[in-house]
């Protein structure tokens, strides 16, 4: 039975996660190179909003948790799409046409069908015109320095042999500090205790943010962080309830995720019922 978490009309719970995120290592989330000129060292900058400090996009986080999540659902034996290309579990599925088809004659089968054929990342995420269940806001600095460092890169064109130049790579020094937040509507325990599993990832150094992560960048860490859950104490069937006080948790990163653990158990045990095979 398709449960509330993929339905719009309806709010049944609002999911608040917050805090600051400590880089640990250089960071670089970027806004590409700017073009070599002749006799310059090329550059690679971070990205910065318009007052010049540096920024983690949304996007970015969403694509970060989306790779990890992938990860993280593939060691579990859950099947998951990429997201990427033509690899789109309603396409995988062949369900596009009639999916976008329903939309517009019988928005039950729509919604019956989305809920069937796509896996937890599409219905978290979102996949091409759903929009998805969970969004990231922008993660403004609370305190950052800046730096630059040389390195070499080997850049390989079309055509041509390897040839390595000097590029600058800005970066974000460690120690810096941006906040985070992440908000979802209708999210069952099992997919909070998901995005928990995936931030323990990225706490852990499990998972890298950023660009050059072969050299060492992106490490990060998660403090002062809190989790706000109002509503329901469960979402459909496959779902299980906490015990209770635990729709408002604070803490440090490890006492936190230490405190939060019961959403992540959920997680490990719950029997995802979609993508259904065939
Ligand atoms: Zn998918």
């Amino acid at each position: 039975m398709v449960s509330a978490f993929i339905q719009r009309n309806v709010i049944q719970r609002i999911i608040t996660i917050e805090g600051q995120v400590v880089v640990i290592s250089p960071l670089r989330v970027g806004a590409g190179k700017s073009a070599i000129s002749p006799g310059e060292l090329a550059r690679d900058v971070v990205l910065k909003d318009s007052t010049g400090r540096p920024v983690i996009p949304g996007s970015s986080w969403k694509g970060v948790f989306r790779s990890a999540g992938e990860r993280i659902l593939n060691s579990k034996g859950v099947k998951v799409c990429t997201g990427i290309g033509r690899d789109i579990c309603l396409r995988n599925y062949g369900k596009y046409e009639d999916f976008q088809r329903f939309l517009k004659s019988d928005i039950r089968q729509a919604i019956d069908t989305f809920w069937k054929y796509t896996c937890l990342n599409c219905k978290l995420f979102g996949t091409m015109s759903v929009s998805g269940m969970v969004n990231f806001l922008d993660s403004l600095p609370i305190d950052y320095k800046l730096n630059v460092r040389t390195m070499v890169a080997i850049s390989r064109t079309e055509g041509a042999s390897a040839r390595s130049a000097l590029v600058q790579v800005e970066y974000v020094e460690p120690n810096s500090k941006f906040e985070f937040k992440l908000m979802g509507r209708n999210l069952p325990n099992y997919v909070v205790g998901y995005l928990l599993t995936i931030m323990k990832n990225i706490h852990d150094g499990l998972t890298q943010i950023g660009g050059h992560k072969t050299r060492g960048f992106g490490f990060v860490k998660f403090g002062n962080l809190k989790l706000t859950i109002s509503g329901d104490p469960k979402i459909g069937e496959e779902d299980k309830e906490v015990p209770q006080g635990l729709n408002n948790v604070q803490g440090e990163g490890d006492d936190f995720f230490n405190k939060v653990k019961p959403y992540m158990e959920v997680f490990q045990n719950v029997k995802i019922p979609y993508p259904v095979s065939g």
